[in-house]
């Protein structure tokens, strides 16, 4: 792993999410966890190595974010979003999927049992551990119930799945409008060490073109939506960003799905009724900051 600053050690190159670990005088705070099992396992050597895991935070309601919390011990702390949406996931046919990720990861997969946020919030929350400071603090754009962790004595930014830096953006449940706001939010902060959702850290000098690109998106759309095309329409025929960005670690063949399932969450999004049943009823309760 990079350690980043003095207590800061990331991962930005394996498949999944990009995760992390803190070193505080009191335990280890790790941030999201890997998709892959085996990378589980090897995180979780490297955090025995270092100490006692204290707790894990969690970014996001997508399952690169959280399978992996099940390989460690410490209670899980995220937006209840978060929580609503693992509990409404179907466990066995999500280990099913992750299981094709590899030859290894069927075996510990058998009797998978997902590790639960059992601490979460719905517009901020701090934590104190040992002499760190964690802020969360709810930042809807990617899906609705984002977070941005910031570990304010080492100047960090974990910032989920809000920057995709140099890497494609998943919109398939994005809200764009509340996403640019999300990132005027994270140019706001004091902070400026980045550890993006995905690709490799940045700062502040990648907001502009991750802004840029999800406007580019919903005129793209817009534009589709004012020709007259269907949704069908858009979802097949929408692909002209694939050569923009290269896909994350391990997902060069999901491309072409994820333009169409961008471009039909943009298309629900522009012509409503949107937010869908199916992403929970926790945005009727945003803070006022992003109505
Ligand atoms: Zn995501």
């Amino acid at each position: 792993m990079k350690q980043i600053t003095s207590n800061v050690w990331v991962e930005t190159e394996t498949r999944g999410c990009n995760f992390g670990f803190v070193t505080t005088t009191d335990g280890i705070v790790m941030i999201d966890s890997p998709h892959k099992p085996t990378t589980a396992m090897w995180l979780k050597t490297e955090i025995e190595n270092r100490g006692l895991l204290r707790y894990i935070i969690n970014t996001e309601p997508h399952g690169d974010h959280w399978t992996g919390n099940a390989f460690f011990d410490a209670p899980v702390i995220a937006h209840e979003g978060v929580r609503t949406r693992m509990l409404n996931t179907d466990m066995a046919e999500h280990a099913a999927r992750v299981g094709t990720f590899g030859p290894e990861e069927p075996a510990l997969l058998e009797d998978y049992t997902a590790n639960f946020p059992v601490i979460t919030f719905r517009d901020t929350m701090t934590m104190h551990v040992g002499d760190h400071t964690f802020e969360m603090i709810h930042m809807p754009g990617h899906t609705l119930y984002q977070a941005a962790v910031i570990v304010k004595e080492e100047g960090v930014v974990f910032t989920s799945d809000n920057i995709f830096h140099g890497v494609h953006s998943w919109l398939h449940e994005a809200d764009p409008d509340l996403w640019l706001v999300a990132l005027e939010s994270l140019r706001g902060l004091n902070e400026d060490i980045f550890v993006p959702g995905h690709g490799d850290m940045c700062g502040k000098g990648y907001l502009d073109e991750q802004g840029a690109f999800i406007s580019e998106w919903k005129d793209y759309v817009q534009d589709a939506v004012d020709r007259g095309m269907t949704r069908e329409e858009s979802v097949s025929t929408l692909t002209a960003m694939i050569d923009r960005y290269p896909m994350d670690v391990e997902q060069a063949a999901l491309a072409p799905m994820v333009m169409g399932i961008n471009a039909g969450n943009l298309y629900d999004y522009l012509t409503g009724p949107w937010p869908p049943a199916s992403m929970g009823t926790v945005a009727t309760r945003l803070p006022s900051d992003y109505r």
